[in-house]
């Protein structure tokens, strides 16, 4: 905006200096004009002047009996015979009437002196008249001196205006040129970081050639950055994404091209790579960058950042490597995001998959297409049915069966997980009375996602809706899944004291999903702590291929036991397929597990046993 008002004072400035150059030179050649008649006017009065005394010194020697050569006075009759009304201009009114009357009589004297006609005495007009045209002289030749003096300052200010004007025209082309080089500068530079922008990195894409070997695209994206931004402000935002860019910087190599390419969105140009499993390499050190965390004014932040990858080859230009690189970025978030991934034509499928979910869930009708369906929970030494894990099932009229591992993280990006949610809570609600009617004493966990906890009123709605349907919160068990409590660390932990203090039972979900920041998690009050069935998954691969006992106790699953023990917290152990497996979790000392061993997710809840 800036130099747009100043380009535009500019030019006013210098349109103002022109116009006072035109209106200087216009007075100085008014001026002059002026000065010029004025000393017309005095040479004028010169003339007569002469003329008078020539008629006076005839006179005086024809006194003395000298006739004058009449043809030696004609020239002097005939300038005093001229009109006079300019010299007599020169003088005061009075001074004027007098000086015409006695040139009157100098003409009568003079043409009486050459005999055309009467002899008229005139000694007393002589010396008078000298006096009247000395003045009159002197009068028009100061007003020429004046005029000429205000010429010379018109031409002076005349030349500074136009000095100048030629100065501001010579700047204003100046700044036009650094304007362009600013703008040009702007266009390619992002003024957040300091980073090359979108345009220089597509640039840089289309410039690739044979001669750059092989190069790659990284698309880098913060995760969960929308909610840092939300929630602690842009100012903390902006800060962040500067100590990014700076991180960033420390990794790439000489020669790569490091953008920022959007909101929370960073691109790398890899050239000359060795092989293609480099880039994957590269990308993978960004993520790392972040594994530990960054300062800022207000303190410490976490991090985390995934990342996509598109090597580009004859088929694959600037236009595809960005669209790859995209979709592998959206994979690894999808993945749970903190990683890097390669681009694949699977990926493709199922980003085309994706698109499909999300325009489905867009005409979604919810009491028609979903419904719940119940996992028992059971504990693990005698499988005694303890409570029930609601999961929601979407029957879509277009697509079928669709998971809502693919569809709820769609649904939180898209927003329709506020939808989802409430009508599962108000099915749970319905189903519990039921049950109760029935004399069926039925206890829940439910599965909310951050989103639904974000608005400051999402705990008082919950106790309101569980109250109206004469229910206990304390029948409910609220799964959070971990990187929620994590990432969200401020509203999240805010919303989690709210709940239990309302009474609800509160389970960090997906334990040892991936997520290391145990001390962080542990800072979070909960009632239940679900181990992830991958870990569960990768213990029992990692025991079979050391030739452990699948059915001994696992030091790992005892460790997590105690720390559960710690904070008086139950633990369950989820995906428990195999009787070994749940033998071994019996032994570490989780109480309670939940699986296709013991139980499948089925529409009705089994009968329960209570504890
Ligand atoms: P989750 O909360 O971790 O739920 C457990 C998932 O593991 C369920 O998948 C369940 O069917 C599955 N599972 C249980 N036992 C086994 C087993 O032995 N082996 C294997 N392979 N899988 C087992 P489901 O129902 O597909 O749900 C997937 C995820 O979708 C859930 O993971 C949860 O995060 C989310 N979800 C489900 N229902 C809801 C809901 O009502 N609201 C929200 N916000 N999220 C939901
Ligand atoms: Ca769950
Ligand atoms: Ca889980």
């Amino acid at each position: 905006m800036l130099p747009v008002f100043s380009a535009r004072r500019a030019l006013l400035g210098t349109l103002a200096l022109a116009v006072l150059v035109v209106v200087c030179l216009a007075l100085a050649v008014m001026s002059y004009a002026a000065a010029l008649s004025s000393r017309r006017d005095a040479a004028a009065v010169d003339e007569l002047r002469l003329a008078a005394n020539r008629v006076a010194a005839a006179d005086e020697l024809a006194d003395y009996g000298v006739e004058p050569e009449p043809a030696l006075l004609a020239d002097e009759i005939e300038v005093l015979a001229r009109d006079h009304s300019s010299a007599l201009s020169l003088m005061g009114p009075r001074d004027a009437a007098r000086a015409e009357h006695v040139i009157d009589e100098i003409l009568g004297c003079g043409l009486g002196l050459v005999g055309q006609g009467p002899a008229v005495d005139h000694s007393h007009a002589h010396g008078e008249i000298d006096g009247f045209l000395d003045r009159a002289s002197t009068a028009a030749r100061d007003a020429a001196t004046r005029a000429e003096r205000r010429a010379g300052v018109a031409i002076t200010v005349a030349a500074l205006a136009g000095l100048l004007t030629a100065l501001l025209l010579v700047r204003s082309r100046l700044s036009e040129v650094g304007l362009e080089a600013a703008l040009q500068e702007r266009s390619s530079v992002d003024p957040l970081t300091g980073l090359a922008n979108r345009r220089t990195l597509r640039h840089r894409l289309d410039a690739l050639d044979a001669s750059s070997g092989l190069s790659a695209m990284v698309l880098l994206d913060l995760d969960g950055f929308s909610t840092v931004n939300d929630e602690l402000g842009h100012q903390v935002g902006d800060e962040i994404l500067r100590a990014v860019a700076a991180r960033l910087g420390e990794i790439v190599r000489a020669g790569d091209l490091l953008a920022r390419i959007g909101g929370d969105e960073f691109g790398l140009v890899l050239a000359g790579l060795r092989e293609p499993n480099e880039a994957l390499e590269i990308a993978e050190r960004c993520v790392s960058a972040f594994d530990e965390s960054i300062w800022l004014s207000s303190g410490e932040e976490f991090i985390r950042v995934s990342g996509g990858v598109a090597v580009l080859d004859a088929d694959v230009g600037a236009n595809r490597a960005l669209v790859e690189a995209d979709l592998a970025m959206y994979e690894a978030k999808r993945l749970g995001g903190q990683q890097a991934v390669v681009f694949s034509p699977e990926i493709e499928a199922s980003a085309s998959r994706t698109a499909e979910i999300t325009r489905a869930l867009r005409g979604l009708d919810v009491t028609r297409e979903l419904s719940l369906v119940f996992q028992p929970i059971v504990r693990s030494d005698d499988r005694a049915v303890v409570s029930h894990e609601a999961l929601v099932r979407w029957e879509s009229p277009t697509l079928g069966t669709v998971s809502p591992a693919d569809f709820i993280p769609l649904a939180e990006r898209t927003g329709d997980v506020q939808v989802i949610g409430r009508w599962v809570r108000e099915e749970l609600c319905r189903r519990l009375v039921d049950w109760d009617a029935q004399g069926r004493a039925v206890d829940v966990s439910m599965n909310m996602s951050p989103l639904e906890l974000r608005g400051d009123d999402a705990v008082e709605e919950l106790v309101s809706l569980v109250r109206s349907h004469g229910l206990s919160p304390r029948r409910f068990t609220v799964e959070i899944t971990e990187s929620a409590v994590i990432d969200d660390a401020g509203v999240m932990r805010r919303r989690l004291v709210e709940l239990r203090g309302a009474g609800f039972r509160l389970a960090i979900d997906d334990f040892g999903s991936g997520y290391s920041n145990l001390g962080q998690l542990l800072g979070a009050p909960f009632d239940v702590l679900k181990v992830d069935r991958s870990l569960l998954l990768q213990l029992s691969e990692m025991r079979e291929a050391h030739g452990g006992d699948p059915s001994g106790p696992c030091a790992v699953m005892q460790s997590i036991a105690g720390i559960a023990a710690v904070f008086d917290a139950d633990i369950v152990c989820e995906g428990v397929e195999t009787a070994q497996q749940l033998t071994s979790l019996a032994a570490s000392g989780v109480t309670f597990v939940q699986g296709y061993h013991t139980g499948r997710p089925a529409p009705e809840p089994v009968e329960v046993v209570s504890v």
